[in-house]
């Protein structure tokens, strides 16, 4: 036997893992300190002050030549590593969409850590493919979304999205997959979507080579959502200059002001042209779990694809992005590559490989995560945490109201509320001011906001997502807000 023997100084032996007693110990100081950071995270500040460099400043640059004890390394997550992170669990961390991590998830995560299975093919590991596959039936009801869509579950949005435009273009120039793009006679490629949708679409469109300057971007209505008219009237002057459209993607739940396009119009807008729908829901879709807005779900049927962040509303800790395609074999087809190494023998082809629907070879094992939050709130306690979001954004929205020195800068549909300081003619400083409030609000570690362009002027935004979120959060945030509203106007 090796001598297991720690080096001084660390706690791993010449080969091997640390012992288990060891681990054990360290498993159980982990928990409390879990269960402990979870229980005061309202008492941290949300986001340091530091200067780009100054966190990695204060730890060793040499790379560890010898080993340290995790007592060491651990005292260094304390003393460095946390204190540099934004906390974005942090019930008044209000940026993005709220962060959606629970205690189930972060649970979750442990076993996930512990497992670290690669879910490649169903051999690597059936239950993981297996769960992949149920949870994904779960949330493709939970959508409504017809048998006939089956799903994939990837990192993020930009990756499904990419993956849907990557069958959308197979679609319309068969065998690139085979020949690539370049030296062959195919038109040049149009995707049209909104001015409020996320740059993932000009992502995906550079990776698969269509090119960012074909992703055109459609003007919106009051409402921020995708004109339709607007729309036909770009794809018929694209047509008349022989470009051939052939995507649209529609939001719901789009990044600014989760405005929601009109699907049911655009799929008839793509039905006519013979287009690939997708509709970009990664924070949106999850509305439709609650009955009473199902509304958000009218066109869904009509889609090609579908792509939806659980990891945006729906509880699951990042990441965790299911693409949903109505007849799924349009992306196995174009993706399918085995490697002679993998060795697959399927006669009866009952084995899922979800490998085959995408660029990834490796993949983790998220649906644990979803499958573990799901059972452990139901379809019902994520439901009614959704309406609470929605009910503290109405109420921050009558705040705002209230407030003469405000505005609303968009309708109020989900968990998102962009308003804006409005007292003051001078459009620029109104401008400067409301940006000022943000930096300030960020920088004082008391709450943590974002601010966006809508119409060409900045206004602040808040996102509400998060479980630990509640209504005195809020009003603290908010009172924040108001307070230092007068601070930067009076030095502005
Ligand atoms: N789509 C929308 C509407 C988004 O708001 C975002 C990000 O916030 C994305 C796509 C990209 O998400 P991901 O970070 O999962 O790629």
């Amino acid at each position: 036997m090796k001598d297991r023997k720690p080096h001084a100084g660390g706690d791993v032996g010449e080969l091997g893992d640390i012992s288990p007693e060891l681990f054990r110990e360290q498993l159980h100081r982990l928990a409390d300190w879990i269960a402990d950071y979870r229980e005061t995270i309202g008492q941290r500040r949300i986001s340091p002050n530091d200067e780009p460099g100054a966190i990695v400043a204060r730890l060793d640059a040499a790379a560890p030549e010898r080993a340290a004890s995790l007592d060491q390394i651990f005292a260094e997550v304390e003393r460095v590593i946390v204190p540099g992170v934004a906390h974005w669990a942090h019930p008044q961390f209000m940026s993005y969409f709220g962060c959606t991590t629970t205690s189930p998830g972060i649970l979750a995560e442990m076993i996930l850590g512990a497992l670290n299975v690669n879910a490649m093919t169903w051999r690597t590991s059936p239950a993981a493919t297996e769960l992949e596959t149920l949870v994904l039936d779960w949330l493709r009801q939970w959508l409504g979304l017809p048998n006939e869509f089956e799903g994939v579950v990837y990192d993020t949005a930009s990756i499904s999205t990419m993956h849907a435009l990557a069958a959308a273009r197979e679609q319309a120039a068969s065998n690139t997959r085979k020949f690539g793009l370049s030296g062959r006679d195919l038109p040049t490629f149009r995707i049209y979507t909104s001015n409020q949708a996320h740059s993932s679409v000009e992502k995906g469109a550079i990776a698969i080579g269509i090119g960012e300057d074909n992703v055109q971007r459609v003007p919106i209505d009051a409402e921020f959502q995708l004109d339709v008219s607007a729309l036909r009237e770009m794809i018929a002057s694209d047509l008349r200059k022989n470009f051939k459209p052939l995507a649209v993607v529609a939001t719901v739940g789009t990044t600014s002001t989760a405005s929601v396009d009109p699907i049911a119009e655009i799929a008839r807008v793509c039905r006519g042209h013979k287009m690939w729908l997708h509709i970009d829901g990664a924070y949106g879709a999850g509305l439709a779990l609650l009955p009473e807005c199902k509304w958000v779900t009218a066109g869904w049927s009509e889609a090609d694809s579908i792509v939806i962040n659980a990891h945006k509303m729906l509880f699951v800790p990042l990441d965790f992005s299911a693409l949903y395609m109505r007849e799924i074999g349009r992306l196995r087809r174009l993706f399918t590559l085995v490697p002679e190494y993998l060795h697959l023998r399927d006669p009866v082809g009952a084995e899922i490989n979800y490998m085959d629907y995408g660029v990834q070879l490796g993949r983790r094992f998220r649906a644990l995560k979803a499958w573990v939050v799901w059972r452990a709130f139901g379809r019902e306690g994520l439901a009614a945490r959704i309406r609470d979001h929605l009910r503290l954004a109405k109420l921050l929205a009558d705040w705002v109201r209230d407030d003469e020195r405000f505005e609303l800068s968009a309708p109020v549909v989900m968990g998102i509320v962009c308003f804006r300081f409005k007292a003051g003619d001078d459009d620029e400083k109104l401008d400067m001011i409301n940006s000022k409030i943000v930096e300030d609000i960020n920088a004082s570690g008391r709450a943590y906001v974002t601010q966006t362009k809508l119409h060409g002027r900045t206004v602040m935004r808040i996102g509400l997502g998060n479980v630990l979120t509640t209504e005195r959060h809020l009003r603290n945030v908010w009172n924040l807000i108001q307070s230092t509203v007068g601070e930067v106007a009076a030095h502005l």
